[in-house]
């Protein structure tokens, strides 16, 4: 689905830099220099990004909308 707001081991707010991660893999750095590079250090919350597959737009369409 989306990213976690906080990470699941520590409680650390994680979520603020999803997009700046993806912006920074998208413009080819490597993971481990992009976790770096957003301040990701404890590897609890490294894990968090790394283990993590956006699927919000696979299941949304399986979603109930109430209108
Ligand atoms: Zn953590």
């Amino acid at each position: 689905m989306i990213i976690p707001v906080r990470c699941f081991s520590c409680g650390a707010v994680i979520a603020h830099k999803w997009e700046e991660f993806n912006e920074l893999k998208a413009a080819g750095v490597e993971v481990a220099e992009a976790l770096d590079k957003v301040g990701m250090k404890r590897y609890c919350c490294r894990r968090m990004y790394v283990g993590h597959l956006d699927l919000i737009y696979e299941a949304a369409p399986f979603s109930t909308s109430i209108q």
